[in-house]
């Protein structure tokens, strides 16, 4: 029987690399997507070992011809849409990009599986950040968004054509609202993976300390390698719906920061507040983590917290991996750099 053939854009990301490994284990002939400029240094496959299963095709979401000629010459049977620029920090510099990376360029796509591959299932990679400040305690696929970022807008945009194309069109399109997921494939930009190397370099004293911004926003953290299982069992379903995915449990940073600093063999004391708040390694009596009011954001999202019953219910998903799991899992693949 022919391979079913997936095309992930974005695949040289954190979820592209550990969705590639997975569809590939699933016998999919694995295509990944690239941007033109991206830098073409694919470490995280090189990591998982795919670089030699995957052809990568160039795929540009500004570009609409470009979009058009693969899709029709290709007819995908599943495409993953992990492309965006994916930072909330550099969505407040440029606005005007990033929706046109992740706004735009979904519309682009929806376009032309519409006009050239009809029965094409899309998978949309929406995001928590959709929900904002919104008042709700607990996040699921009916809570109101009340989005606070430039990146979270252009989300919530392509969420909403995402259901529109579903509903108009009749086309197989499913966005997965994905609470925070980390792995040891995450870049430094997001806070979880720059606790766990900084504090790292600190151990190896390459660094005097961690300077993180605001250490009491809680987090819904899971990993990564999970979440990319739910991509997949979207797109298996008879018919096409949203799902949130997370862990159902929330955390600030300052407790992520005590995982990792036990992790590492730190015992620390807390002192100080405000800006003025350090954390002290007991043995050597070192200020290890200092807090920077360059970090901290412009709007700040307080809390997320994800209900994923409808997942668990409909395609019998549940996260594998708790906290500590994924503390484990990224501080020793971190450990194993400096061996
Ligand atoms: P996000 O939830 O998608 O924005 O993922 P991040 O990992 O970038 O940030 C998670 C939270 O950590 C945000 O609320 C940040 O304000 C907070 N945070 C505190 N210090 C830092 C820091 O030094 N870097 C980053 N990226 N976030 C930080």
């Amino acid at each position: 029987m022919a391979r079913k053939k997936a095309l992930i854009t974005g695949v040289s990301g954190q979820d592209g690399a550990y969705l590639a490994k997975f569809l590939l284990e699933k016998n999919y002939q694995v295509f990944g997507g690239e941007r033109q400029n991206a830098n073409r240094d694919f470490w995280r496959l090189k990591k998982l070992q795919l670089t030699n299963e995957i052809k990568i095709i160039p795929f540009e979401m500004l570009e609409e011809n470009n979009i058009n000629k693969v899709i029709r010459e290709e007819k995908f049977f599943e495409i993953y849409n992990l492309a965006a620029q994916s930072f909330v920090d550099k969505s407040f510099t440029s606005p005007v990009y990033t929706s046109n990376v992740n706004s735009l360029g979904v519309i682009r796509l929806l376009e032309a599986i519409r006009y050239f591959s009809k029965k094409t299932k899309l998978y949309q990679a929406s995001s928590s950040e959709m929900f904002g400040t919104t008042k709700l305690k607990l996040q699921d696929e009916k809570t109101y968004f009340q989005p606070v970022s430039p990146y979270a807008i252009s989300k919530l945009h392509s969420h909403w054509m995402i259901n529109l194309y579903r509903e108009a069109y009749k086309l197989y399109c499913c966005s997965g609202i994905l609470f925070n997921h980390d792995s040891p494939l995450r870049g430094k930009e997001f806070v979880a993976q720059k606790i766990v190397s900084d504090l790292a370099q600190v151990k190896f004293n390459m660094k005097s300390c961690l300077q993180v911004g605001n250490i009491y926003v809680r987090r819904d953290w899971g990993y990564a390698a999970d979440y990319v299982e739910a991509m997949w069992k979207m797109l298996q379903q008879k018919k096409p719906d949203d799902y949130v995915i997370s862990s159902g449990k929330n955390y600030n940073i300052k407790t992520f920061i005590n995982k990792v600093a036990k992790y590492y063999g730190f015992n620390i004391l807390w002192k100080g507040k405000g800006m003025n708040e350090v954390a002290i390694d007991k043995q050597t009596n070192k200020i290890i983590v200092k807090i920077n009011e360059s970090f901290f954001r412009k709007s700040e999202v307080d809390r997320t917290f994800g209900n994923s019953k409808k997942a668990k219910k409909t395609l019998a998903w549940s996260p594998k991996t708790n906290i500590d799991d994924l503390v484990k899992i990224m501080c020793e693949s971190e450990l194993a750099n400096y061996i």
